[in-house]
């Protein structure tokens, strides 16, 4: 049984979509109080941003999923506040008084393509998976306001996951409607693409590529189809390595067929050539697998042609000043952990640690982390007399001058004293007040885009 005090910890959960709202809900199905503080208008992360605009049914539900959960009495939403830009991570620390800190941030930074001054070319040649997926799923908007994308012909995606599947898709399905449309005047919409396969929409149009005169694009990837990591094998025995091996090479194979891009197996870019500041060709290195290793002959390279180049090989978490980073990696206090280095009362949770990709994952591993935080510290109270070392001096003279009458009632109460609580709450309205947010219901309508499925009804 959970005592009722236990209620007056308040938590703040960076980051509102997959693992965040999970995180959110479990703390305030158990009574805690809860502030999201989420950087865009809309807290569905990825979903809204990553999955590409035909995952119709599985973007809805999921969204839906997280405005169950966020949509709860326990929790307060704070949407357009992005921690280490609008407040500073030290400051939420020290100047709030929240016990617990739950980072769920995801990753948002791409992993930079390992090719000496690549990044020139962004904008002119050069996409990465992020900006890409963000034009592409918002550019329908009447008000959009972001950057346009060409897809060249003979645009190359560096990848090699399920996500540069879609991007190499979407790609191709771009390249092909426009064409479509320029060259014979036929209207084919996306989702009749997505669901039939550019194959079956040109051979009911009576055309195809070379007629269209398309060269299409090509899937770089540094392994063989059977390496992609396209199915997670149910366990780590031979058989079922193996048959997950046969799952990725057929599901590649599948979407050869149905969207008629090219696959590029073991090639790792090396380098680009470029003239008159344009980017003209990519330049491979060959390699081969032998016991599972990449082995690579110099000399051994291939250079293709191309305009553009899609860089979809993984994102990373965006840093966070204040916080300990050990390369591009949050750092734990150990391996798998769930606290973060340097701090009692700060946890991990998502995309942000686990560096996979997947939904499912990252609910789990926030709902888990979460419980483990609940159990382990929060029931216990054991977070406190760091918390009350972390609180900046005029936040604790707020609540009462003398720090050993707080220690006392922080030992006995095991719970975060009233004026604290009341400091949060003010604090958080006033965000809240400033971007004109009043009820999480309203403000989610108010800000949920058009979606392209209803703008071609
Ligand atoms: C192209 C693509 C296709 C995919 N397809 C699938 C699929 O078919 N099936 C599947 O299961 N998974 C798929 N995924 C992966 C899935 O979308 C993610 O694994 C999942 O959404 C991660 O959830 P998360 O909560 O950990 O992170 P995110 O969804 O990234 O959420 C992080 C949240 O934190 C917010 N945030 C970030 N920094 C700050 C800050 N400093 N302050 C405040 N807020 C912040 C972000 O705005 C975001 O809302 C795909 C991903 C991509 C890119």
């Amino acid at each position: 049984m959970i005592d009722t005090n236990i209620q007056k910890h308040y938590i703040a959960i960076i980051g509102g979509s997959i693992s965040g709202s999970e995180a959110a809900f479990t703390l305030a199905a158990k009574g805690f109080k809860v502030v999201v503080f989420e950087m865009n208008d809309l807290p569905y992360g990825k979903i809204e941003d990553g999955l590409p605009k035909w995952h119709v049914g599985l973007r809805d539900k999921q969204e839906k999923n997280i405005d169950q959960k966020l949509n709860h009495e326990n929790i307060l939403y704070v949407p357009n506040v992005k921690i280490g830009r609008d407040i500073n991570f030290e400051d939420l620390v020290k100047n709030w008084g929240f016990t617990v800190i739950i980072i769920a941030n995801g990753a948002w930074k791409d992993r930079d393509l390992p090719i000496n001054d690549i990044n020139k070319f962004i904008g002119n040649g050069l996409i990465y998976q992020n900006s890409l997926l963000h034009w592409y799923n918002h550019k329908h908007e009447p008000n959009y306001k972001g950057s346009n994308v060409e897809i060249r012909d003979g645009a190359v995606v560096v990848g090699g996951g399920l996500a540069s599947l879609d991007v190499v898709k979407l790609g191709m399905i771009e390249l092909v409607q426009e064409t479509l449309f320029s060259k014979k005047g036929i209207l084919v919409d996306l989702f009749e693409f997505e669901k039939n396969g550019i194959a079956t929409v040109l051979e009911s149009n009576n055309t195809n590529l070379q007629e269209l005169q398309i060269k299409g694009l090509s899937l770089v990837y540094r392994r063989t189809a059977r390496d992609m990591p396209l199915k997670s094998p149910k366990d780590d025995t031979p058989e079922n390595v193996e048959k997950a091996k046969l799952v990725s090479e057929k599901l590649l194979q599948k979407y050869l067929d149905k969207y008629l891009f090219k696959f590029i197996p073991l090639s790792i870019p090396i380098d680009i050539i470029e003239k008159d500041g344009a980017l003209k060709a990519l330049v491979l290195q060959r390699v081969t697998i032998e016991n599972g290793k990449i082995i690579s002959k110099p000399g051994d390279t291939l250079t293709i042609e191309t305009p553009m180049i899609i860089s979809s090989i993984g994102s990373l978490p965006e840093q966070i000043k204040g916080l300990q980073y050990e390369g591009s990696w949050l750092k734990m206090e150990g391996k798998g952990n769930y606290k973060v280095y340097g701090y009692n009362n700060v946890f991990a949770i998502g995309n942000a640690v686990t560096g996979r990709g997947n939904i499912q994952e990252s609910k789990v591993h926030g709902k888990r982390m979460t419980e483990k935080i609940i159990d382990k510290h929060l029931v216990e109270g054991d977070l406190l007399e760091d918390w009350l070392e972390n609180l900046n001096t005029d936040l604790i003279n707020k609540v009462d001058k003398n720090v050993a009458a707080i220690e006392s009632f922080i030992k006995t109460q095991k719970v975060i004293p009233d004026s604290i609580i009341e400091n949060i709450l003010i604090k958080t309205k006033e965000l809240q007040e400033k971007v004109g947010y009043t009820t999480y219901t309203d403000w989610i309508k108010s800000k949920t885009p058009i979606r392209l499925e209803n703008l071609i009804k």
